[in-house]
């Protein structure tokens, strides 16, 4: 009881039904008097005073109250003042007559018993009287004994109706209750006769589905079915075992009233619903005679679960950003289409999309953009394909697709080529132009592989391969690129174990002033001395180290490596020498990057004054505020800054201008431009006329013909770093260059 909430039940019932209910629950001691307090009070009514005092003198020690009128008006009076269990009443009275007391009685609904008593031997007034409600007419005289039987006989009926009239009250209220119960609970209850028809619902019904229990009662269970479960509910509804075998939790649609008209809310329409239900049985003397009248039933309304359950697998099964099927579905739509191929010996082909690049918009922009541009991406994508096939995302900026009953491999190879174009032109975040291009590898069942972890990871492997060999295409899987993605496996466990066991070694590639012929600085470049494979160059190894998270460890190595050469050229004396080394935009990023440099050219008592840091555009953009930051540290420590690469990068000039760059190079691939003696090449003017207009310092590089020498130097580079003068030396070999160089010189 103390779960039902008092506010609601008095909202909701009446003021005689609050009593009965607070009765109900126990919160009032005792139904309403009706019963006689303590000992019967009567009223004794006679216009003769020594009759009167007769009456008063027999009944006196009977044990009730005695209360006396001798007119029509006393009586009245008295009546409206008090509560009487029973009136003796003389007829004939002086004002007005009995009958007139007896109609006076029954118009107020004053409960009481009435004895006429009267001297009248007519048989009107007794008939009057007794239709008047009279328990029993007397005439006088009567004996003693016959008015106290006459007495005590309408005392004790009116004690027993009294009794009655408690119960049925005290009944009403517990109807009354459970009828509220009934009522108020959030699920459906009903009962259903041998025939299947409604003989009750409670108000519930109508609340959730719509029908008003009029409707219903009488009405077949099935017209609240909806039409496909009509099967199951013929078990459900019409329940007839009790017990362990009763039906439990079933789940039914039912129908609600005109939700079909209203296609919005359509949903609503159909409610899920489940069941306990259990045939009632008379309670027969024996058991096994128990006869079936009906079912009773709780429906539950569980929408909202079946939404939420609905909702939950469809998460489970799909990417909540691109809303595209994730891995689970695309496993499955996969294996199915295997089955069908194999049952139909039909191609089908499977291709791994890859977005290339796609860290950088998402470090440079931010996750908001990148997520932005993989809903895009999505998007376009999805344009592409028939019905039928599936696109999936796997996760990151990986997506997957399945093309089933391929009529022939240029099928898939259209659905790439479409990829690619869809993705050709620019998406917009919010204002930013961004290119994006993808790299796709596709497998083809049963050539390729039979099962589907095979055609994924073939896919997987063509995609990587058109990722080597310069991204934003699309190639089949070949058996040959088996090798290669093992090479790629191999490679990452043979890096690290390069890092421990001292494989790895810088080169430095001078630096020359072409108006002096003097070296003037040297690069350092990171080689691998592979033990199977030979000497690596950086680009062979650093790119992969960059995507598998090695750069970290091994640009601490190298930033001890290059003190420990620099110690040994400055000991090697004359003019001190500027070492560069680049920085990758991983380790700048890195909180600690300025310590780091900090402590290691102090430790090893080198110069900042020495040492240039190459950085490329990119970094500007990723995080620019932290950038600028450690870039001032380290300039006002006394280290210089160039950008590498310049021209090429993914950003504006106005960086320039916010921390101090002392150094320009211009890229090779603009140096590689200048294949004519009298030619005009409008960047490498624009980029050499910058520096000169912000006062930097120009390194061109990748140089390698005399021509491209001559131009620079025309054009007002004068520093020159490249093949065409020396390609990356070892330590030792460029001590003994500048050895060399100091002799010729001296
Ligand atoms: P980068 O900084 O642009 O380095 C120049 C690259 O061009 C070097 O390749 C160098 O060997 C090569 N090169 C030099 N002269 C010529 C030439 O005349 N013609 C041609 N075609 N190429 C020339 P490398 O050593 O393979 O390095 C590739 C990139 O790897 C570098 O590009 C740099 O970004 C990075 N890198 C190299 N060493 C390190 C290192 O120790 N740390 C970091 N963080 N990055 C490094
Ligand atoms: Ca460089
Ligand atoms: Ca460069």
């Amino acid at each position: 009881m103390a779960g039902i909430r008092r506010d609601l039940i008095m909202n909701v019932i009446s003021a005689y039904d609050s009593a009965a209910l607070n009765f109900a629950l126990g919160n009032a001691e005792s139904p309403p008097a009706f019963a006689p307090e303590n000992s019967p009070r009567l009223l004794l009514v006679d216009d003769e005073p020594r009759l009167l005092s007769s009456l008063c003198e027999l009944l006196k020690d009977c044990g009730y109250q005695l209360v006396t009128a001798a007119t029509g008006s006393e009586t009245l009076e008295h009546l409206g003042r008090l509560h009487f269990d029973l009136l003796l009443l003389d007829l004939r009275l002086p004002d007005f007559g009995g009958h007139e007391v007896m109609d006076f009685i029954n118009d107020r609904g004053i409960d009481t018993k009435v004895i006429v008593v009267s001297g009248d031997t007519g048989i009107e007034a007794a008939i009057g009287s007794l239709k008047r409600g009279a328990y029993d007419y007397l005439r006088k005289p009567y004996t003693r004994e016959e008015l106290l039987k006459t007495i005590d006989n309408a005392l004790q009926q009116r004690r027993l109706e009294n009794d009655n009239r408690n119960i049925a009250w005290r009944l009403g209220c517990s109807e009354k209750l459970y009828r509220y119960l009934v009522d108020s609970s959030p699920d459906i209850i009903y009962t259903l006769n041998q025939d299947g028809r409604f003989t009750f619902v409670n108000d519930r019904t109508h609340q959730l589905l719509g029908f008003s229990t009029d409707e219903l009662i009488g009405q077949h269970y099935s017209i609240l079915v909806h039409d496909e479960d009509i099967e199951r509910a013929r078990y459900v509804f019409n329940e007839r075992r009790v017990g362990e075998r009763a039906s439990r939790n079933v789940e039914l649609r039912l129908k609600s009233r005109g939700g079909s008209e209203q296609d919005r809310f359509f949903e609503n329409t159909l409610m899920t619903i489940s069941f306990n239900s259990m045939g009632m049985y008379a309670l027969g003397k024996e058991v096994s005679k128990q006869e079936f009248f009906g079912t009773y039933g709780v429906a539950r309304d569980i929408t909202e679960r079946k939404r939420a359950e609905a909702l939950i697998s469809y998460q489970a099964y799909h990417d909540i950003l691109t809303d595209l099927p994730n891995r689970l579905l695309f496993k499955d739509r996969l294996g199915l289409a295997v089955i069908q191929a194999r049952r139909n010996l039909t191609e089908l082909a499977v291709m791994f999309v890859d977005l290339d690049r796609f860290k950088l918009v998402n470090d440079t922009l931010g996750h908001v953009k990148g997520d932005d541009l993989l809903q895009q991406v999505a998007g376009r994508l999805k344009d592409c394909l028939r019905r039928g096939d599936t696109l999936a995302r796997l996760g990151g900026d990986e997506f997957t697709v399945v093309l089933p009953e391929l009529r022939d491999r240029q099928d898939a190879e259209i659905i790439a080529e479409k990829f690619l174009e869809a993705l050709r032109h620019p998406f917009n975040l919010d204002g930013n132009e961004v290119y994006i291009s993808a790299s796709i590898g596709i497998a083809i069942y049963p050539t390729d592989g039979e099962s589907i972890d095979e055609l994924l990871r073939r896919a997987d492997i063509a995609m990587y391969h058109v990722k080597a060999q310069g991204k934003n295409g699309h190639s089949f899987y070949e058996p040959t690129m088996l090798d290669a993605s093992y090479q790629n496996i191999a490679l990452e466990q043979s890096l690290r174990r390069a890092l421990e066991q001292d494989e790895l070694e810088m080169f430095y590639q001078p630096q020359i002033d072409v108006l002096s012929g003097q070296i003037v600085g040297a690069e350092g470049l990171m080689r691998w001395n592979h033990p199977e494979r030979g000497l690596l160059s950086a680009g062979d190894f650093l790119p992969f180290a960059e995507e598998n998270g090695l750069m970290i460890p091994l640009s601490d190595w190298m930033l001890g490596a290059l003190c420990r050469d620099l110690v040994q050229w400055n000991a090697a004396g004359g003019e001190p020498l500027r070492l560069s080394m680049n920085i990758s935009p991983n380790y700048l990023d890195r909180g600690d990057f300025f310590e780091k440099m900090h402590r290691t050219l102090l430790h090893y008592g080198i110069s900042p004054s020495q040492i240039e840091v190459e950085i490329t555009e990119n970094i500007c953009i990723r995080n620019p505020q932290h950038a600028i930051e450690q870039l001032n540290k380290l300039c006002q420590f006394g280290v210089s800054v160039a950008i590498d690469d310049f021209g090429t990068g993914y950003s504006s000039l106005s960086y320039l201008h916010r921390f101090p760059v002392h150094t320009i190079k211009i890229d090779q691939a603009f140096v590689k431009e200048i294949q004519r003696e009298n030619g005009h090449f409008p960047v490498v003017l624009a980029i050499i006329s910058i520096a000169r207009g912000l006062g930097l310092k120009l390194v061109a590089e990748g140089v390698e013909t005399a021509i491209q020498v001559h131009y620079l130097e025309q054009s007002g580079c004068t520093i020159m770093q490249g093949y065409y003068y020396y390609p990356p030396l070892s330590s030792d070999q460029f001590v003994d260059l500048i050895h060399e160089k100091r002799a010729i010189s001296a």
